[in-house]
C-alpha cells in the first residue's frame, strides 16, 4: 500500500513540506491539515502598519496543493496518538506512517501580568498576520500626531529576529508621512539585536535617530522588561519599576511552540521542540518530524525563509525513509529583507549545513553576509525590489 504522511499546519513550513514530499515522491498519500481557510503571511505585514499594502495582498489558498494531488482538511488537530499513529482532528482521525508537524508559535502570555489572548484583541502583538495586524493599523490610524507609539520587543527566541525593528521602522515611516509629532519607542529588554548598525543607520538617516527630535527611540536593558499590562491605560511596568503610557501599545510578548506541540508531548524544557537534523524527526517520538518556528533548529533563526528550508530538507528524508533509503546530507538557507522606508531596504544571507556527523547543523563558513554599512542610496532602492521579488517568488514557491 502506499504510504500515509499527516501534515500538521499550512503555515509556510507545512504547506512547503507537502509541496516538495508530493515531488519527491508522487505515490504518497500526502493529508494537510489546517484550522484556517486559508493563510495570511506574516512577511510584509509590516508594510500593512504603515498603509503601504492591505492585508488582503498577503493571503494565500490551498487550491494549488490540492490540485497537486494533497488532500487538504480544514479541522483543528486536537492530539497526536504517537503509538497508534493517528492524528486525531475535529474532523475525525487520520493514520499516518510518517507525520510532519509545523504549528508555529504561541506566546507566553503568563510572563506579563495583565496580559492575555483576550486582551490581545485589545492590545494586539499582531505576531501572527490577520484580524490584530488591521486592529493594530486602524489603531495606529485613530492615534492623534503627536502620539506615543510603544512597541515592547520580545526576548530570544523569537519568530524573525528582525521583524519588530522592522515594524517600528515602517510606523517611524507613517508618522514622518502624516503625524509628524508623533514617537515611537521600542522598549527592549535585549541589549542587541540582528542588523543593529544597519537599523541604527537607517534611523539615523531617515528618522533622526539620536537626536531630540527622534522619531524613533530604542529603550534596552534587562531591567526593561516588561513585567505588567495595565490594558485601560494602555500602559506597561518594567523589571525596573518604570511605567510608559502609549498612545498605541504593541507588546509581542515571549514565545512557545504552538499549542498543539504541548499537547503531543513533543517539547522539551524549553518549550520548544528537540529534532535529529538528518530528517527533523523528533528526538521525543518516533516518526513524528517537526519543522519551522515549533523546533529547534539553531543556528537556524526562526524566519519563514528557514522554515521553507527546513521543509524542503524534511520532505527530501521522510521521502527517502519511506522508500528504505538513507537521507542525504542537506544544506540549508535564510535571507531576509527588511524595508525601512521609502525606497530602503537592507538584507542578510547566510547557508548552513548538516554537519559531517549529521548531529548538528553549522554555518557555512565565510557564506552569507549583511549588506554594507554606509552602502548607497541606489543599494538600498535596490534592496526593496530585491524584497519585493523574493516575497513573490517565495510565496510561489511555498503555495503555489
Ligand atoms: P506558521 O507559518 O505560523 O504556520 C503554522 C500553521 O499551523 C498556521 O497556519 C496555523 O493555523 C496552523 N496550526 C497551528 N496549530 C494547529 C492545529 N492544532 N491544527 C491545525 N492547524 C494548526 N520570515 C521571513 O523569512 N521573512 C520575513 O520577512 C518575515 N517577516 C516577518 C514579519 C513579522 C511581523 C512576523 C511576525 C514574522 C515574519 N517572518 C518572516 C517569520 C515567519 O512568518 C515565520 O517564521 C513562519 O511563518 C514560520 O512558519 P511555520 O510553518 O513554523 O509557522
Amino acid at each position: 500500500a502506499n504510504a500515509n504522511v499527516v501534515i500538521v499546519g499550512g503555515g509556510t513550513g507545512g504547506a512547503t513540506a507537502a509541496k516538495y514530499l508530493k515531488l519527491a515522491d508522487p505515490s504518497i498519500n500526502i493529508t494537510l491539515i489546517e484550522k484556517n481557510p486559508s493563510y495570511y503571511t506574516c512577511y510584509m505585514s509590516n508594510e500593512v502598519l504603515s498603509g503601504e499594502r492591505t492585508l488582503d495582498s498577503l493571503q494565500f489558498g490551498y487550491d494549488a496543493l490540492k490540485k497537486r494531488g494533497i488532500t487538504v482538511v480544514q479541522a483543528e488537530v486536537t492530539a497526536i496518538d504517537a503509538t497508534a499513529r493517528v492524528v486525531k482532528t475535529t474532523a475525525g482521525n487520520f493514520s499516518y506512517d510518517r507525520c510532519i508537524v509545523a504549528p508555529g508559535i504561541d506566546y507566553r502570555y503568563e510572563t506579563v501580568a495583565g496580559y492575555s489572548a483576550t486582551v490581545a484583541e485589545q492590545i494586539p502583538h499582531a505576531w501572527k498576520a490577520g484580524p490584530q495586524t488591521t486592529l493594530l493599523r486602524s489603531q495606529l490610524e485613530a492615534m492623534p500626531n503627536g502620539g506615543t507609539f510603544v512597541l515592547v520587543a520580545p526576548p530570544n527566541p523569537y519568530r524573525c529576529p528582525p521583524a519588530p525593528y522592522e515594524r517600528a521602522s515602517q510606523v517611524a515611516n507613517y508618522f514622518k508621512k502624516y503625524k509628524p509629532n508623533s514617537k515611537v519607542i521600542i522598549l527592549d529588554p535585549k541589549t542587541s539585536f540582528t542588523k543593529q548598525p544597519l537599523f541604527e543607520e537607517a534611523w539615523m538617516k531617515l528618522y533622526g535617530y539620536g537626536s531630540n527630535n527622534a522619531l524613533i527611540e530604542w529603550v534596552a536593558g534587562a531591567d526593561k522588561g516588561v513585567v505588567s499590562l495595565d490594558a485601560a491605560t494602555k500602559s506597561v511596568t518594567t523589571v525596573g519599576g518604570q511605567t510608559l503610557s502609549a498612545g498605541v501599545l504593541n507588546l509581542i510578548p515571549a514565545q512557545k511552540a504552538g499549542a498543539l506541540a504541548f499537547t503531543a508531548g513533543l517539547t522539551d524544557a524549553s518549550g520548544w521542540c528537540p529534532v535529529g537534523f538528518a530528517s527533523f524527526e523528533s528526538t521525543l517520538y518516533e516518526n513524528i518530524h517537526v519543522i519551522g518556528d515549533a523546533c529547534i533548529a539553531n543556528p537556524l533563526p526562526k524566519s519563514g525563509f528557514a522554515a521553507n528550508s527546513e521543509a524542503k530538507a524534511c520532505a527530501l528524508a521522510v521521502a527517502a525513509l519511506l522508500n528504505g533509503r538513507e537521507p542525504g546530507r542537506t544544506s540549508f538557507s535564510n535571507g531576509c529583507y527588511s524595508i525601512v522606508g521609502d525606497g530602503y531596504a537592507m538584507s542578510i544571507v547566510a547557508l548552513y549545513r548538516l554537519s559531517a556527523d549529521r548531529q548538528i547543523i553549522e554555518t557555512i563558513p565565510n557564506s552569507g553576509g549583511t549588506s554594507p554599512i554606509a552602502a548607497s542610496d541606489e543599494d538600498h532602492l535596490i534592496d526593496v525590489q530585491y524584497a519585493y521579488s523574493w516575497y513573490n517568488n517565495f510565496t510561489r514557491d511555498v503555495f503555489l
